[in-house]
């Protein structure tokens, strides 16, 4: 049997900033992960880039049933304090979207300062561990594994949601809180692409690779970033982030043109009475997409002169309520984040430690908090990480 003072379950991106955190502190650490690789979530984001964080990382941008659980963490460890981490090790990265730092060259290079600090904290990884059990003494914790038994004193649960099950996602985190007495809130795939209904399906993908910015909204929250048309239905920024609001059942408005008024396009007639509306629709949306809505308006070529007000009327509406006949989303399978997990009332805000188990500790995507898509999820990662490091 091993003797250690801190087993972390889980090698991503809270649990190897956890890790590191508490060696650093003069803790014996194992972090034990089933995967063959650590960090697999890191390598395959933002497009193989990772965008690391968010420099505007604000409890706003983060959904929990209890939104005032990541406030504190969020200020203890902000986006600041993890770029100075980078820039220690000289990785080089960009800022694409105003505050979304991504890795100049690869998300391997981030991975590569995880592992780096990881082992100058004396933090030790197994990797192809598989969890078999794990018992509750009364001053500490076994755990045992097909790569032997592990007795530490605190023991952190650092295995994120269900997306991706081909990369190592499982449930394990949300079993080991449910047999310790912890409330799990309703999951659900999010930032994930929406599918379509069968037979708006058929049109829609004809406009496959097409992307334009729209504005979605959904109860309430509205973005206005691009949008995807795919052989499966919408994806891109915009319908990404509405899926943290929208599920089956909630309307959807979708607006192809956000940037045009029903009346501008009566000005576009009273000024321009020469100018067709297929002319002022193509200066911002791609041709197949405007060849789409002349299907539905085929006087749209003529002289706006000749359209009345009920037409112009009508093409607003169709315009602004584009119908995407939205009936799912792609799931888990594609999903970049779970929605929901463990409820953060019977977690610590300043340990992460459960109120429910001495000595266990929750972090990262398991819990109750997800964020925008832009770097927020992996800054609630190293943020939850860091401080649970500093008190396991
Ligand atoms: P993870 O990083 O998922 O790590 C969990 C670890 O636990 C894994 O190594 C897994 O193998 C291990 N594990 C699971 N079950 C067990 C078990 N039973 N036994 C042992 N080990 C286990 N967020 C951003 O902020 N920016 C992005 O650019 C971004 N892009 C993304 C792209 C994709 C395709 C995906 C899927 C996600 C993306 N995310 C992004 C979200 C981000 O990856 C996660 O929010 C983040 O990785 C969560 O960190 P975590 O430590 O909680 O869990």
């Amino acid at each position: 049997m091993d003797k250690v003072d801190v087993v972390v379950i889980g090698a991503g991106a809270s649990g190897l900033m956890c890790a590191a955190t508490a060696g650093y502190r003069g803790k014996k650490v194992v972090v034990l992960d089933h995967s063959n690789k650590a960090g697999k979530k890191i390598l395959m984001s933002g497009g193989g880039r990772c965008n690391f964080t968010n420099m505007d990382a604000a409890p706003k941008h983060f959904l929990s049933e209890n939104p005032h659980f990541c406030i504190s963490a969020l200020r203890r460890f902000s986006s600041q304090d993890f770029v100075d981490l980078v820039d220690r090790h000289g990785l080089e990265y960009i800022e694409k979207t105003p505050g979304q730092l991504f890795c100049q060259h690869s998300a391997k290079d981030l991975l590569e300062i995880l592992l780096t600090e990881l082992e100058w904290s004396g933090a030790e990884l197994k990797l192809n561990t598989k969890i078999i059990s794990i018992d509750y003494k009364d001053d500490h914790t076994l755990v045992t594994t097909n790569q032997g038994v592990f007795a530490c004193e605190s023991l952190v649960i650092a295995t994120g949601g269900l997306s991706i099950p081909s990369m190592g996602a499982s449930g394990f985190g949300y079993d080991i809180a449910k047999q310790v007495g912890h409330d799990l809130l309703p999951t659900r795939a999010s930032l994930v692409p929406i599918t379509i209904q069968p037979d708006r399906k058929e049109q829609l993908a004809e406009l496959s690779g097409v992307a334009c910015d729209i504005s979605a909204t959904a109860n309430g929250t509205t973005f206005t970033e691009p949008m995807l048309f795919t052989h499966r239905g919408v994806s891109g920024p915009s319908i990404l982030q509405i899926t943290n609001f929208w599920q089956p059942g909630v309307a959807l408005d979708i607006n192809i043109t956000p940037e045009l008024s029903l009346d501008e396009l009566f000005a576009v007639r009273q000024n321009t009475p020469k100018k067709s509306f297929e002319g002022v629709l193509s200066t911002t949306l791609p041709k197949r997409l405007v060849d789409l809505i002349k299907t539905e308006f085929p006087w749209l070529n003529e002289r706006s002169a000749q359209t009345s007000n009920e037409q112009i009327e009508a093409l607003y509406q169709y315009l602004s309520h584009f119908d995407i006949a939205p009936n799912g989303t792609e799931g888990y399978r594609t999903a970049e984040v779970t929605l929901g997990g463990i409820n953060t009332n019977e977690v610590s805000s300043k340990t992460f430690e459960s109120q429910k188990q001495k000595g266990l500790y929750f972090i990262g995507e398991v819990l109750d908090v997800t964020g925008w898509l832009g770097g927020y999820n992996f800054q609630w990662a190293w943020a939850s990480g860091y401080c649970a490091g500093q008190y396991v």
